[in-house]
């Protein structure tokens, strides 16, 4: 079915009480995502799919999932009548919470139920409403395995499977739990698979859990954002920190986040940007998710404005609207790159990601610019000895006026985690006009935004993003 034959959910065919869930959340058309995917879902297909977080990917499978469910929905009591069967696993808390919000909106009026399960809480809280029955249940993978060893819950029912954002499981070190998750589930079953990147184990992955997939993408695999400016630096490995902290000074004011390879590098960076004043925090794995949040509010209050982090750690992060990346060690893996830039560039929002390439990572660049098939535009490093040296008194505060011609938009600080809260209660039950925007940044058809409803989009609250699951099984001793 091509794109441009879809007018709006009704045609899709989904059911009224899913309609009127949809009317009510402000949908007015289909994303790209669901366009293609839902038709395919709906028809019992298994499906590969090429789809970043903020594409309308979880419509996408949750309502052919509730669509196909509802025929078996009941208002009985009795927990035999709910048995698991749509399982959805996801890497971290935070999508996991994201996803079951999202399907309980959707099934509203509907009988079935939902839960979401993660760790990092008290395992006791989850297994009352467990007993009670739920048809979806929203699962980080190392916490569903708990359950299972306490026996809990029963997989003995599952018809529908969702391994949403598999790219990110993947370099969680997932792998053997979901293996050892798929041994639980009957064969007979539809898959849905979800990724930003398609890379070999991506592939490999899909062979081994879906059964013949449709590959389904509202993106070239791999692409990088186009509202995200990409640029290099080629600077000598023993002037890189100098060069940064130019760097950082240059776009002071902004927030950024400095990737790093390792833990290890994640924190000397971050203690000597504190001793070139500015103030900063590193996320790394070994930091406690109180750490991790108390540096997200500082992040988001703006009392910081630059984030030390290694790539696991910034997966376990969903900031919106964050305007600068700079990769500060290019990471020996090319998918990073992508994962790491698309933190900028959100909901088409403008960006800017700029990489730091010493001398030994020049092949590590070559890599990236043939997975993301571009050239990106490379210029000499070069340190302005006037007002960068180390802990210079010509170091500007970090308060400094954006540059004329800049955009204001980048100067405006995230809100502190009490405004989030409160812009998280009003999201809950969104206006029609703001779901509008939503999709029609999304690509969603039909529907053009005005300047004014496009800048309100912009501007769209950070989220906090909190911890990964309970404990990957895989080493993540690097980062
Ligand atoms: P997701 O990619 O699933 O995380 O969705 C991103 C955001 O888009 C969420 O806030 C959804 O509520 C919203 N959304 C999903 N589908 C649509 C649609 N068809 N129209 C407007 N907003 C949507």
């Amino acid at each position: 079915m091509s794109e441009q034959t879809i007018v709006d959910f009704r045609s899709l065919g989904l059911a009224e009480p899913l309609l009127k869930a949809i009317d009510e959340s402000g949908y007015t058309t289909p994303t790209p995502i669901q366009a293609q995917a839902i038709p395919l879902a709906l028809q019992r297909m298994d499906l590969m799919a090429g789809a970043q977080t903020g594409t309308g990917k979880t419509a996408a499978f949750s309502l052919p999932i509730l669509h196909t469910l509802l025929p078996l929905a009941s208002t009985s009591t009795s927990p035999a009548k709910h048995p698991i069967r749509a399982l959805v696993l996801a890497p971290t808390r935070e999508l996991a919470i994201q996803v079951y919000d999202n399907i309980k909106t959707y099934a509203k009026h509907t009988p079935l139920r939902s839960l979401v399960v993660y760790g990092g809480v008290d395992i006791k809280t989850q297994t009352p409403i467990l007993k009670t029955g739920v048809e979806i249940l929203v699962a980080t993978p190392g916490r569903l395995l708990d359950h299972v060893e306490q026996k809990t819950l029963s997989l003995s029912q599952v018809q529908f499977l969702v391994l949403d954002e598999a790219d990110r499981m993947l370099d969680m070190g997932f792998m053997p739990d979901l293996k050892r998750i798929l041994a639980l589930l009957p064969k007979q079953r539809q898959n849905l698979m979800f990724s930003a990147t398609f890379s070999d184990e991506i592939k490999k992955l899909a062979d081994a859990f879906l059964n013949n997939p449709t590959l389904i993408e509202v993106a070239r695999s791999n692409a990088t954002n186009e509202n995200v400016e990409q640029k290099a630096y080629l600077v000598n490995s023993d002037q890189k920190q100098r060069f940064l902290v130019q760097l950082l000074k240059h776009y002071a004011n902004q927030q950024v986040i400095v990737f790093t390879k390792t833990k290890l590098s994640a924190s000397k960076l971050a203690r000597a940007l504190e001793r070139d004043h500015i103030p900063c925090s590193a996320i790394h794995g070994d930091k406690t998710q109180k750490e991790r949040i108390e540096a997200l509010d500082a992040f988001k209050a703006g009392t910081i404005n630059a984030l030390v982090a290694t790539d696991v750690a910034a997966r376990g992060l969903d900031i919106t609207d964050l305007p600068l990346v700079v990769n500060y060690e290019i990471s020996t893996a090319p998918e990073d790159y992508v994962h790491r830039i698309g933190r900028t560039g959100r909901a088409g929002a403008k960006g800017i990601a700029i990489s730091l390439i010493d001398e030994d990572e020049t092949k590590y660049f070559a890599d990236i610019e043939k997975l993301i098939k571009k050239q990106i535009p490379k210029e000499k490093g070069l340190i302005n000895n006037s007002n960068n040296s180390s802990n210079s008194s010509n170091n500007r505060p970090r308060t400094t006026k954006p540059a004329r011609g800049e955009d204001g938009w980048f100067q405006q600080p995230y809100q502190p985690a009490a405004a989030v809260a409160v812009q998280k209660e009003a999201l809950a039950k969104p206006s029609s006009a703001k779901r509008q925007v939503v999709a029609a940044l999304l690509g969603g058809f039909g529907f053009k935004a005005s300047p004014q409803t496009r800048q309100q989009a912009r501007r769209a609250t950070p989220k906090l993003a909190s911890n990964t699951d309970s404990q990957p099984t895989g080493n993540s001793e690097l980062t």
